[in-house]
């Protein structure tokens, strides 16, 4: 799959680490300008910023709990990219634990982080993209939205609502030549799996039909398709990048 995506603006949020990192390489090779988010670690973005082809590259610092500083940040990011052609809701968290023993703040930050996270960023690039007569939204779903799974009831309601939320964003921006989809990744490499045990890991491999875990770039591929002008017929979609995992 190929996509050129030369002089376009682009935020990816949460694009200093893991599948962000990936996404924000994979745009900044087909040409496009990159602003993307850090919460905390501001040395892994800058390190990343150093790695980009091209110019004009800068990332940004946004916690998505911080609610009422997210409109205020996004209009500033975009404004230091002269307009905006495309944006990436990829920042997300995890708090695992089974519904018994959830604390209902846990619930919350996930709920907060994931959808909240999504919706705020969403509106905030809109009006940009409507006067520009076109865009491309992609937010980052899981596969956990479709086939739930145990301690993670907050994530995979987050996920859920995030693919919901982009079918009716899609609907209502549609006349305006504004996409949005969702991708839905399976089991990532990513510091997250690195992390479990080979017990897990044997169990995890022989549920994949493809019998591997992904590359965070087999994600930013789908993407960046997502992004271009190549999916220009493409909106309101739930993409799955989990091999085979879910059919
Ligand atoms: P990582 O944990 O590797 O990276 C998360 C990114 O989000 C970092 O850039 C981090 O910044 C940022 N971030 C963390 N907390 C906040 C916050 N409160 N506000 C704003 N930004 C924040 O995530 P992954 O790469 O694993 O996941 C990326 C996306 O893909 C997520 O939406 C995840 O749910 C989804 N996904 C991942 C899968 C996987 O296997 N890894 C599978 C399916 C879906 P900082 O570095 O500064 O903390």
């Amino acid at each position: 799959m190929s996509a050129n995506l030369a002089g376009q603006n682009i935020i990816v949020t949460g694009g200093s680490r893991g599948i962000g990192k990936a996404i924000v390489k994979k745009l900044a090779s087909q040409g496009a300008r990159l602003a993307f988010s850090y919460a905390s670690r501001v040395d892994a973005a800058e390190a990343l910023l150093k790695e980009l082809p091209g110019e004009g590259h800068f990332h940004f610092s946004l916690n998505l709990a911080e609610a009422e500083k997210v409109d205020s940040i996004m209009q500033e990011t975009i404004k230091k990219l002269g307009g905006l052609n495309g944006l990436v809701n990829n920042a997300g968290i995890t708090k695992d634990q089974i519904l018994l023993r959830m604390k209902e703040e846990d619930f919350d930050s996930v709920i907060q982080t994931n959808l909240k996270g999504t919706y705020l960023c969403s509106k905030a690039v809109l009006k940009t993209m409507m006067k520009a007569r076109g865009g491309s939204i992609v937010n980052l779903s899981s596969v956990i939205a479709h086939t739930g799974n145990s301690g993670q009831a907050n994530y995979a309601a987050s996920k859920a609502g995030i693919e919901a939320f982009t079918r009716s964003l899609a609907n209502e921006m549609a006349s305006r030549n504004v996409r949005a989809n969702s991708v839905a990744p399976g089991f990532i490499a990513t510091e997250m799996t690195d992390s479990l045990g080979d017990e897990v890991k044997e169990k995890i491999l022989a549920s994949i039909p493809l019998g591997r875990i992904a590359e965070a770039e087999e994600v930013a591929s789908v993407v960046s398709f997502l992004l271009s002008n190549e999916a220009s017929y493409i909106t309101g979609q739930t993409i799955h990048v989990n091999g085979g995992l879910r059919m």
